[in-house]
């Protein structure tokens, strides 16, 4: 009995001590105390007692002498490392080793530092910025009308093209000493943001030039001649571009490009120069047919040696002017009936300058390692922000539908049914709003998130996809319809291209964030793969040493820490007092989460190794606990930058169950599908020891949050901050918005009808009856049976839909055509 408590008392100190992640001498004490304990109790003989004590004493010395440590211990682990190590390809490198790790790291710690989190500035706009997007961007929404654009004249009319590129639209990343606007990130994302609340044709065209492409290739690597020559250009819209990467045989694989320039001499204007002979075949590249300069992503090869003694130089990326002979380009693809300019091009042997490679000649090969580099930026911005203006024009209208439009005598909003998409859609918006801002503020702070830009990439779009596709189910008939009146169709057939492009979301969930994340955040992963590739063996040891202990240490630690606050329910987990105390339980839930987090990648990547690359659906997991965990932080902190308005709590408990559940759900299944079954058991008492802590949002909860939805107020602005609302009622959302606003107006005239029935006081068949009874009897005056006849008016406008001519008009298209022809 003694022996057991004895041995119970050393496993509760050995907790402590992992869990305070100890030095190593008070280890070693507590190893020696351990045997002098155990020898009083088990009452172990004197011999017994010396050589168990100096078994410890030498493996203590072992470990705490550095030269001893490295040539008995690590030097042999360091081998097998070396021998399991899978190799990296240089693509595969570039990828790793490309942009920064931002809040993520603390994620990826065990134990973030949450006063780190709350002492993020927030993103603000300068007052010019601002002055854009309430003047230049309101007039663009105003001019672009999304079913002209995307069903009669398959484009932007010339005069919103023009309007985009003399007001600058197009140069919004290029810094004002070459003409372009040097907006902050935060003020080019609110800029998308708004477009996508009114028209996919705008945003996608503002949106492509302000990302990866030839604008931002330029700034980070151009020769100064070539940004003195394309900047500006780009900057006025005098040239139009477009990157082109993709191949029909290389998509998401998009490093085995297919697409090949050879390096040769030719003769250009007029004298031989030195050149390449480039072939490609691309598609579904955005404003392809109407660009004038081409970004064209092809591999090089030098047979001859003209640059250098290497044949294959690698992925190289050119700025190719489409007027060149041999440039194939102007077919059009037909994207979901997105009518934004996309479609194919092509060259055979075209012959072109060396100087055309971004960079010039010393940067042939670099191409990918550029792609890379610039990826985080624009991938942080563009899809998050269009897509969360999509999902604010799908809240804002479907919110206002829902209470406006009646069925069963109620306004669908009502029915519980309906509340839980709508409650659905709120948190969604809060939680992705949040991501976006976040993110897009980082890259303000000078990061280049890698990881967390694919993060905010697919859970922003899955997001916006689940939105719209709400307020399709909520909308009925109404969004289904297509036509002047829908305002949410085109957002839904628009969805899979956010999907698809700038990583295709499956992969980017499936292989890249967490296949990324574990080495880029992780605090001794990239270290122990550096220091295993290391020239200079002495100095690969060392590294090694160090960052190998190092991660014993915090893997021990997150056990400790994870089984602990899995015990605790993590109540005594620090959070400083910078964060509302409504944040309180939710910060220490995320810390507890972290922990654990580390703790199962840790073991994931110990007990599968390399493997763990094609177990995709493991790391599909894992790579969702890290983004919840960020998209948490993100809610948190966007609670703390809008100054803790209590009437948004519904929206950030709702998104904080909602996460955190989700968190939950993502151990289970990595827990679940671990191919190790002993030490899935393990991992499982020590994350989950009493259970599953935490549970999905509340039915209560969600109601709070769908009536904050359905009715004007502050936080329904707030949630839908930055969208272009018209004020013109004719005009979908203008009309909603009259509809709403009448709609509750006329809701309390109407409730004093009912009673004035109930009492027998009126009588009437039919709405308009009792409301002229009404009327007549005193119980409402002239002015309220007015508001109730423009309720009704606008109810009617707003439930109607669009129809057509049986032929859609063709007959009369026809006509019109053969007129003009004879004419
Ligand atoms: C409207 C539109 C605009 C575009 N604009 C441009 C542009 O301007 N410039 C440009 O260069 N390209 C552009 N693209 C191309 C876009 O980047 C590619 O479509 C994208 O990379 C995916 O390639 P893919 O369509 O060939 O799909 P595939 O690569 O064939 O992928 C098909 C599916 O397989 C999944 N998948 C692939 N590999 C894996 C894996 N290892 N693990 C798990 N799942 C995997 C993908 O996630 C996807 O779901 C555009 C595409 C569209 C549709």
């Amino acid at each position: 009995m003694a022996v057991l408590a004895f041995i119970l008392a050393s496993l509760v100190v050995l907790t402590v001590l992992a869990y305070a992640a100890a030095p190593g001498w008070l280890w070693a004490a507590a190893a020696l105390g351990f045997v002098v304990g155990l020898s009083s109790v088990a009452g172990l003989s004197p011999v017994a007692t010396s050589a168990a004590f100096a078994l410890v004493t030498a493996f203590a010395v072992v470990l705490a002498v550095p030269s001893l440590r490295r040539a008995l211990v690590s030097q042999r682990i360091l081998g097998a490392f070396r021998k399991v190590l899978p190799p990296m390809s240089q693509t595969e490198a570039d990828a790793i080793n490309a942009g920064t790790v931002w809040w993520d790291g603390e994620l990826f710690s065990g134990k973030p530092d949450w006063a780190k989190l709350a002492s993020i500035p927030k993103p603000v706009l300068s007052a010019e910025e601002q002055s854009f997007l309430d003047n230049e961007t309101e007039q663009l929404c105003a001019m672009a009308n999304d079913w002209e654009a995307t069903h009669l004249n398959s484009d932007m009319p010339s005069h919103v093209w023009q309007f985009i590129k003399d007001k600058g639209f197009l140069g919004m990343i290029i810094p004002k000493e070459f003409g372009g606007k040097g907006f902050s990130a935060i003020a080019h994302s609110a800029v998308v943001q708004k477009l996508s609340t009114r028209s996919s044709s705008a945003a996608v065209s503002v949106m492509v030039p302000n990302s990866l492409g030839p604008a931002e290739l330029l700034l980070h690597y151009g020769t100064d001649e070539q940004k003195r020559h394309y900047l500006p250009r780009l900057a006025k819209g005098l040239e139009i571009p477009a990157f082109a990467l993709t191949n029909p045989n290389a998509g998401s694989d998009a490093a085995s490009i297919p697409d090949y320039g050879i390096v040769c001499k030719g003769i250009w204007e007029g004298r031989e120069v030195l050149g390449m002979r480039v072939t490609w075949d691309k598609r579904y590249i955005t404003l392809g047919p109407i660009c004038t300069v081409l970004g064209l992503a092809f591999r090089l090869y030098d047979p001859d040696k003209l640059l250098g003694d290497k044949e294959d130089l690698g992925i190289t990326c050119a700025l190719v002017a489409t007027q060149t002979p041999g440039v194939q380009i102007g077919r059009r693809h037909l994207p979901l009936n997105g009518k934004f300019q996309n479609g194919p091009n092509s060259g055979k042997d075209v012959f072109m300058p060396i100087d055309w490679i971004i960079g010039g000649r010393k940067m042939a090969g670099q191409g990918w390692r550029m792609l890379m580099e610039c990826l985080a930026a624009g991938r942080s911005i563009s899809l998050p922000s269009s897509n969360v203006g999509m999902g604010k024009l799908a809240v804002r209208g479907t919110g206002a539908y829902a209470r406006v439009r009646t069925q069963f005598k109620t306004a669908i909003g009502k029915f519980e049914g309906i509340e839980e998409p709508l409650a659905r859609m709120g948190g969604y918006l809060y939680a992705a709003d949040a991501t976006r801002t976040m993110t897009a503020g980082a890259i303000d702070l000078g990061e280049r998130p890698s990881v967390l830009s694919a993060v905010a990439k697919y859970h922003v779009t899955e997001r916006a996809r689940q939105i719209v596709n709400d307020a399709m189910d909520i909308q009925g008939g109404k969004g289904i319809c297509l036509g002047p009146n829908n305002f949410i169709g085109r957002a839904y057939q628009q969805m899979p291209v956010a999907i698809t492009v700038e990583g295709a979301n499956i992969l980017t969930r499936s292989l890249i964030i967490f296949g990324q994340g574990a080495i880029r955040c992780h605090p001794y992963v990239l270290k122990e793969m550096q220091a295993t590739r290391e020239q200079d063996r002495a100095q690969g040891l060392a590294d090694f040493d160090d960052a190998f202990w190092g991660h014993i240490g915090f893997t021990v630690s997150n056990a400790a820490r994870a089984l602990v606050m899995g015990l605790t329910g993590a109540r005594f987990a620090g959070v400083p007092a910078l964060f509302a105390p409504e944040h309180r339980r939710y910060i220490q839930q995320l810390t507890r989460f972290s922990s654990a987090f580390a703790l199962l990648a840790d073991v994931s990547m110990l007990t599968m190794g390399g493997a763990l690359k094609r177990k995709e659906k493991i790391s599909a997991r894992l790579g969702d606990i890290l983004s919840l965990m960020y998209i948490a932080s993100c809610t948190l902190k966007r609670y703390e930058d809008e100054g803790r308005q209590s009437a948004d709590r519904p929206l950030l408990d709702w998104a904080m169950h909602d996460a955190l559940a989700k968190i939950q759900t993502a151990f289970e299944g990595v827990l679940d599908n671990f191919p190790s079954r002993p030490s899935a058991a393990l991992l499982r008492v020590l994350i989950f020891p009493l259970g599953k802590p935490c549970a999905a949002p509340s039915d209560r909860l969600g109601s709070k949050v769908a009536s904050l939805l359905i009715e004007p107020s502050a936080t329904r602005d707030r949630l839908t901050a930055g969208m272009y609302v018209p004020k013109s009622e004719v005009d979908p959302i203008g009309a909603l918005e009259a509809a709403l606003d009448a709609t509750i107006k006329a809701e309390a005239i109407e409730a004093t009808i009912r009673a004035a029935q109930k009492d027998k006081r009126i009588a009437g068949k039919t709405h308009e009856e009792l409301a002229q009874a009404a009327l007549a009897a005193g119980v409402i005056g002239a002015a309220e049976q007015a508001q109730l006849v423009r309720a009704a008016k606008l109810r009617d406008q707003v439930v109607r839909v669009d129809d057509f001519p049986r032929d859609f008009g063709l007959s009369e298209k026809l006509a019109g055509l053969q007129q003009r022809a004879a004419a």
